[in-house]
C-alpha cells in the first residue's frame, strides 16, 4: 500500500511536503476507512499506531537521540526487538509519545530565525495557537474564500477561519443578535466593515520558542513596573519558580527604586515577592481577597499588579 510499507514510508520522508501528504493518507485510511494499519516507528522521532495517528516522543529520551543511528523507518515489533537488544539502562529504554504530532505543513518557516522547515527540523516544535479578530474592510466586495485562500500563503504560521460563527459587522446586529456574528453561507461576498474570527498556529524551534518567550516576558513585566510610576527598572530572568519546565515563562529578578522584587506567572495570577523588609504584603493590603503572606501577594492580573506595585511605590521611600 502506497502508505503503509516500507518502501512507502521511505519515500515519504526524503521532503516534508511527502511526509505531510503521507501523515494525511494514513489519517484517511485510518479513520475514513477504517482500515487496519501497521506500526511504525519513524525517523525515531515519530511512531504511527495502526488506526492512522501519528504520535511524537517526547520527555527526556527520544529514540533518535538515544541511538544515533537507529534506522529511519522501522517496523514497530522491529524497534522493539531493537530496544530489547540493546543493553540500555532501564530507566533509557522506556519512551514515551503523545499524540499530535506537531509537523509544520512544507513552506512554513520559523519567524525567530527563517529557517524553513524540513524532515530533519520538523520535530523541533513549539506550536503557538491564537484566536484573532481580522479586520476585512479593505477586502469588501472580494469572495471571502479567496480572502482566506491567501491567508495560507502566509509564510510562518497555519491561519484558518474559525468553523461556525466567524463574520461579525454591525449590519448583522438585531435583536436576536446582540454581537453581529453570523456563519457566512454559501458563496458570501465580504462587506464593508466586516471582521472574521482566524485561528492561527505559529510553528517555532524550541529554542527560538523560547527566545521569543524571553523577549515577550521582558517587555511585559518592563511595562507593567513602568505603569506603576516607576523609573530605571532592572530586570533579570531566572528559572519558573512554580513550574520548572522547559515551556512556562522565566521569572524575573527586578530591582526598581532600591526596591527587589521577584515575579512572575503562576497559573493565572502574578506572584510577586519581596523579602525587602519595608514591605509586608499582608499588612499593606489587608483588604484584598487574594494569597497574602509577609512576602508575597497574588496579583489577579495586569491591572492588579499594577496596582500593588504601584502602592508599593507610594508607600516605600
Ligand atoms: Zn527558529
Ligand atoms: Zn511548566
Amino acid at each position: 500500500m502506497l502508505y503503509d510499507s516500507h518502501e512507502a514510508i521511505r519515500d515519504a520522508i526524503t521532503s516534508l511536503r511527502n511526509l505531510n501528504a503521507l501523515i494525511r493518507e494514513r489519517h484517511q485510511a485510518g479513520y475514513v476507512r477504517k482500515e487496519r494499519l501497521q506500526e511504525w516507528v519513524v525517523l525515531g522521532r515519530f511512531y504511527f499506531d495502526s488506526c492512522g495517528n501519528c504520535w511524537k516522543y517526547t520527555g527526556g529520551s527520544i529514540p533518535a537521540e538515544v541511538f544515533p543511528d537507529l534506522p529511519k523507518v522501522m517496523r514497530q515489533t522491529e524497534f522493539s526487538a531493537f530496544i530489547k537488544r540493546s543493553s540500555l539502562p532501564s530507566k533509557t529504554s522506556s519512551f514515551t509519545c503523545s499524540i499530535g504530532d506537531d509537523i509544520p505543513p512544507a513552506d512554513l518557516f520559523c519567524p525567530e530565525c527563517g529557517t524553513h522547515w524540513t524532515v530533519q527540523n520538523c520535530h523541533d516544535t513549539v506550536i503557538e495557537h491564537e484566536t484573532r479578530t481580522v479586520d476585512l474592510n479593505k477586502k469588501a466586495g472580494q469572495r471571502l474564500v479567496d480572502v482566506v485562500g491567501r491567508w495560507k500563503m502566509n509564510g510562518y504560521a497555519v491561519w484558518r477561519l474559525q468553523p461556525g460563527k466567524s463574520i461579525r459587522n454591525d449590519i448583522y446586529i438585531d435583536s436576536s443578535n446582540k454581537l453581529g456574528w453570523i456563519e457566512p453561507e454559501g458563496e458570501y461576498f465580504i462587506n464593508p466593515g466586516d471582521e472574521a474570527l482566524a485561528n492561527i498556529w505559529t510553528y517555532r524551534h524550541h529554542k527560538c520558542h523560547r527566545q521569543n518567550q524571553l523577549k515577550r516576558e521582558q517587555e511585559y513585566f518592563q511595562k507593567i513596573f513602568t505603569e506603576a510610576g516607576f523609573q530605571e527598572i532592572w530586570l533579570s530572568p531566572i528559572e519558573n519558580k512554580y513550574c520548572p519546565c522547559n515551556s512556562c515563562a522565566p521569572w524575573f529578578e527586578v530591582v526598581v527604586n532600591s526596591i527587589h522584587f521577584t515575579i512572575g506567572w503562576r497559573k493565572r495570577v502574578i506572584s510577586i515577592q519581596s523579602t525587602d523588609p519595608r514591605i509586608i504584603f499582608d499588612k499593606m493590603f489587608p483588604n484584598e481577597e487574594t494569597t497574602k503572606s509577609t512576602h508575597e501577594i497574588h496579583a489577579w492580573g495586569r491591572e492588579k499588579c499594577i496596582e500593588y506595585l504601584s502602592a508599593i511605590r507610594k508607600i516605600v521611600k
